[in-house]
């Protein structure tokens, strides 16, 4: 919220001077992240996700947006969930568990990198570790390792070359913790990394796959980052241009 809409809305001026300051630490914070974090080359994680949209894998490779901005409350739950994951992260090393913590990996193969949360050492295995939070409710009612850290899990073994995985589910608001074995599926595996050929193919004829659209209407499309470029032509036409001119000078 910006300070005129905080004003207008006459919040209590303790509030707004605490908030103003907060969320500027909040995006600064995010500064550091993404410089620690190299995210310039297309990470496992973006093909597990429940939605996913080729359309929009494609035009993240070619648009390499950077600069993304996140309202503070987003930046304060990803604060949290660095948080939690570094106190697990601690207790791996503290214990002498811990072979790499978020490692970096790479597949030539598929061009993309893999940065588990951890490979650890755990009942005379060693296993890729993913670490999630989870609010107290679906955290009552969860069976089974929710999907998308199944999933991603899964990319990670495969990159790694470790057939086992832990996940680690926090519950955010009494700190239990549910922990789920799992074992490498090259079946299931396989889908993720049709995804990922599928974006190579792509890029490699310099196409939009714009019949693959997730969103068949404008009003589909609010959260996606894409949704300026993805239904305009013109920007569309001029996005391939510069990708095909990269290409020739690569
Ligand atoms: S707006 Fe929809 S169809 Fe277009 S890239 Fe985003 S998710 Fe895909």
């Amino acid at each position: 919220m910006t300070l005129k809409n905080m004003l207008i809305k006459s919040k209590d001026i303790n509030q707004i001077s605490y908030e103003v300051k907060w969320h500027d630490y909040l995006r600064k914070w995010k500064k550091e992240q993404d410089i620690k974090r190299d995210n310039s080359e297309f990470h496992a994680s973006s093909l597990v996700d429940k939605n996913f949209c080729l359309v929009k894998a494609v035009l993240y490779e070619m648009v390499k947006i950077t600069d993304e901005v996140f309202p503070p409350s987003t930046l304060a739950r990803f604060i949290t969930g660095v948080d939690i994951h570094q106190k697990h992260q601690k207790f791996y090393k503290d214990f002498d568990m811990a072979y790499y913590i978020e490692k970096q990996f790479y597949s030539n193969f598929l061009k993309m990198t893999a940065t588990p949360d951890g490979i650890i050492k755990f009942m005379h295995n060693t296993v890729v570790v993913e670490i999630k939070s989870m609010d107290h409710f679906p955290f009552c009612k969860l069976k089974e390792p929710p999907l998308n850290a199944y999933w991603q899990a899964l990319i990670y073994m495969y990159i790694v070359g470790i057939p086992q995985a832990i996940i680690v589910i926090e519950n955010k608001n009494n700190q239990e913790l549910k922990i789920f074995k799992i074992n490498f599926d090259a079946e299931k595996a396989l889908k993720l990394i049709k995804r990922r050929v599928a974006i190579l193919k792509c890029l490699e004829k310099n196409m939009i796959p714009l019949s693959k659209r997730i969103c068949k209407k404008i009003n589909e499309r609010k959260r996606c980052k894409f949704k300026d470029i993805c239904f305009d032509k013109r920007k569309l036409r001029e996005i391939l241009r510069n990708n095909k001119n990269e290409s020739t000078r690569n």
